[in-house]
């Protein structure tokens, strides 16, 4: 035999070994309920092995193994799969489309699906839900599982479709091993030995009556009342006259969901008229599966707090320690006085919050207001200068442009904008509250020895910082009337002032309100609230420019603007920077006279990202509006930079 011909052979018999051991391991997991792999594969490993070795001892002694796997059986009704909504807008954007008059609500059980076909009232299979049409028969199992009656005082022929379940009790008293009583339900039910069937319960919701005995019930309301007839266990099912009452009535059954019996992962909602043609269809559209979501909980509202920023006086929720999407939550954002109000929310009411990519979960829905619900006292004036306070409802906030509030929040601001991180909250406070920075111009008289007055630090720190803030920097003409803080001005609206040719300080300080007015995305009340907020910062403005403080870019001209490729055209990032941060590409092209946009709109001009095949929305967006998607190199080809690049 020559060594070629040895070698395959050796390969061979290592394989059939290796299919032996795989045979014996995944048939012992199968006979005691816990398969890992498909029958499919369990039987692609079968045949490769009768293939190699058809003589192999394994197949011979065990050859009637195979069909003691459970056998096949076809589904009389079809065990499609719901559509899911996964929180009350999607939802709801669904019912507005079914319109039902009334909304079956039902628990949508966490288990494993089973068929129980009868013929002329006489119980005579269990089918599991296999790929949909086809399942196993464990018939021998089902009858020793709770709930199954063998016979039924009518003479049904169809099928019933339920949910294999084991109760969080036994779980708990026998069970605990296993991870969740759905993983212990779906091993127990298909152990070859039958063992712990007895342990399972099955709970039904769904019937189908075969022609001629034809159809018992001709609406779900009359399915449900049949099945308990039957002597069924049947879902809990409850009536919702229009969807927000299903909305409330899920944050309801979310909040009992622990002291429930079983597992559920949400509801099933349904109209009541029966449509055969649609639920025969894999994916029935007139129901759904309403799901509870990870990134929501219920929990109890025991306080408010009003945090002033700025002018605006803003409501955070205290609410009872839950777990929501992986942390614990203690703080809950309420936004405005206006949103207390809609919901009629008070201390002590149950409140559904949500967790939906924000920093800060929200409070998303009144659950009820239990009777000792106390109302919410709404602050009437400014903690800060004692004015009273406005409240337009959507917004709370200080009138008074001369209120300390204002006046801090300004400091922060500009320190922001021109981009001077070495203050630290802390210290900028004491600076304030001494008395010693109150104006932007005060930051640009402190001292090293100011700050070593004011706060423990080094030499060389306190230094630095005074560096830092001396080093005369060059701003855009919007960066430097957005770091003022004016009511409603940011970066954004200080552009649009600039591109409507408002492009000095002088011409910005001599417009009057009425000129604003006319440009484009500026409002009456916009344009008021700049000019008196101009007005008001109009000396520190100058004070700042005269004094050399900051530098602020001359406008471009025309023959400039045509240089740059960046100038004047609409940016969007999304993704992440090979060579630098977020928030320094959005400077750059700030620095090159275009704007940054946070979202994709149809007046922008490029979306930058290093994956354009990702599937964000902002992606999606781009491509949908056509609008060109460059990488960061095409992006810093366009600022001239070709050469800055990957080296970082
Ligand atoms: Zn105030």
């Amino acid at each position: 035999m020559s060594d070629t011909v040895r070698g395959k052979d050796d390969a061979i018999a290592s394989r059939v070994r290796e299919l032996e051991a795989l045979i014996r391991h995944h048939q012992e997991l199968y006979y005691n309920g816990e398969p890992e792999i498909s029958d499919e594969e369990f039987d692609a490993l079968w045949d490769e092995l009768a293939s190699i070795d058809p003589e192999n001892a394994l197949l011979a002694s065990v050859g009637a193994d195979r069909s003691e796997r459970w056998p096949k059986y076809r589904h009389r009704m079809t065990m499609g799969s719901l559509s899911k909504a996964a929180d009350p807008g999607s939802f709801l954007a669904w019912a507005a489309k079914m319109s039902f008059g009334l909304y079956l609500v039902q628990y949508k059980l966490d288990g494993a699906s089973m068929e129980l076909q009868y013929d002329e009232g006489r119980f005579v299979r269990g089918v599991t839900r296999g790929d949909g049409e086809i399942g196993d028969d464990i018939t021998q199992n089902v009858v020793r599982m709770n709930g199954v009656p063998r016979e039924l005082p009518e003479p049904f022929t169809g099928a019933v479709r339920g949910e294999v379940l084991m109760s969080r009790t036994t779980h708990a008293e026998k069970y605990a091993d296993k991870a969740n009583c759905r993983n212990a339900a779906n091993g127990l039910m298909k152990r070859k030995d039958g063992k712990g069937a007895e342990d399972l319960d099955i709970i039904c919701y769904d019937a189908l009556g075969f022609v001629p005995s034809g159809s018992p019930f001709s609406t779900e309301r009359e399915k449900i009342a049949w099945l308990e007839r039957m002597g069924f266990h049947v879902v809990p099912t409850t009536e919702c006259k229009s969807p927000e009452e299903v909305v409330a009535y899920r944050a309801k059954i979310m909040d009992l969901r622990a002291s429930l019996p079983y597992d559920i992962d949400g509801l099933v909602v349904k109209g009541d008229r029966i449509d055969p043609e649609d639920a025969n269809k894999l994916r029935p559209e007139l129901q759904i599966a309403f799901k509870f979501s990870p990134e929501e909980a219920v929990t109890t509202l025991v306080g408010v707090e009003w945090s002033e920023s700025g002018t605006s006086v803003t409501p955070i929720g205290l609410v009872e320690p839950v777990r929501l999407a992986g942390t614990t939550v203690q703080r809950a954002n309420l936004a405005n006085p206006g949103m207390i109000r809609a919901m009629d929310l008070r201390i002590r009411s149950k409140v559904v919050i949500t967790k939906r990519g924000e920093i800060i979960p929200k409070i998303e829905s009144l659950v009820e207001n239990p009777p000792d619900a106390a109302p919410i006292a709404i602050p009437t004036h400014c903690s800060l200068c004692g004015a009273p306070l406005v409240d337009e409802d959507t917004r709370l906030y200080c009138p008074n442009p001369a209120c300390p509030g204002k006046a801090y929040h300004r400091l922060e601001k500009w320190l922001s904008v021109i981009d001077i991180k070495d203050i630290g909250s802390a210290l900028l406070r004491r600076l304030f509250d001494a008395g010693r920075v109150v104006r932007i111009p005060d930051l640009y008289s402190l001292t090293v020895e100011d700050l070593l007055s004011f706060e423990r630090m080094g030499d060389k720190s306190a230094q630095k910082i005074i560096r830092n803030i001396r080093a005369q920097r060059e701003v855009s003409l919007a960066q430097f009337v957005a770091g003022f803080d004016i009511e409603g001005i940011g970066v954004l609206m200080a552009e649009k002032l600039v591109a409507a040719g408002y492009d000095t300080l002088d011409k910005l300080l001599l417009a009057s309100w009425s000129d604003f007015e006319h440009i484009d995305g500026f409002a009456e009340i916009t344009a008021k609230a700049l000019y008196q907020g101009l007005r008001l910062v109009e000396a520190d403005m100058r004070e700042l420019v005269d004094k050399g403080c900051v530098r602020i870019r001359p406008p471009m001209t025309a023959a400039s603007e045509e240089k740059s490729p960046v100038a004047g055209k609409n940016f969007c990032f999304t993704g992440e920077l090979a060579t630098m941060k977020r928030a320094e590409a959005e400077k750059l092209v700030r620095d090159a006279g275009g704007f940054v946009r946070s979202s994709v709109t149809k007046d922008l001009d490029y979306l930058v990202t290093n994956d354009p095949t990702s599937g964000s929305e902002k992606n999606r967006r781009a491509q949908e509006l056509s609008i060109s998607i460059i990488d960061e190199a095409q992006f810093l080809a366009m600022l001239g930079r070709k050469d800055s690049g990957r080296a970082g």
